[in-house]
């Protein structure tokens, strides 16, 4: 598969990691968003919050929570963003699961949720509470 974090797990393309174990690597972002921008990914390859399991993805997100932690005792940030997305039309561009950490600093101007578009339309109480109940679980 022709998938570009697999070639990192293989060691087959250069990262700058930041932590390893056996289902779990993390790396520096390459095109960083902000100091200390860096990807959590499965070992394994799972494209997205669709198919990844549950057992890693908790191995993620606590490692992202270590990965933070180390930023605020090393960069001492006031504040980050963990932001995954799953699939094109969320901006999903590399098709391997990744938890970005963001760090956030005051006036730093980054839109991590992106512009409201300014023809949302809102959705009605009724409308948010038949979904609620075909959600709930
Ligand atoms: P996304 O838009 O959520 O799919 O984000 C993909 C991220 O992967 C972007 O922030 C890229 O900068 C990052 N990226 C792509 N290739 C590499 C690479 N070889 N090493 C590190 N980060 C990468
Ligand atoms: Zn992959």
């Amino acid at each position: 598969m022709d998938c570009i974090f697999c070639k990192i797990v293989k060691g087959e393309i250069p990262c700058t990691k930041v932590y390893e174990d056996v289902d779990v690597l993390a790396f520096l972002d390459v095109n960083p968003v902000s100091l200390g921008h860096c990807l959590v990914i499965p070992k394994q390859h799972s494209e997205n919050i669709f198919d990844i399991s549950e057992n890693v993805l908790q191995k993620i997100i606590v490692v992202g929570k270590r990965i933070v932690e180390k930023l605020k005792t090393v960069t001492n940030i006031p504040a980050v963003n963990l932001v995954n997305s799953s699939g094109k039309d969320a901006g999903q561009e590399v098709m391997h699961f990744h938890l970005h950490i963001v760090p956030r600093r005051e006036n730093d101007g980054l839109k991590i949720h992106g512009e409201k578009p300014k023809n949302l339309q809102k959705p009605s109480e009724q409308e948010l509470q038949k979904l609620a109940e075909l959600i709930k679980f």
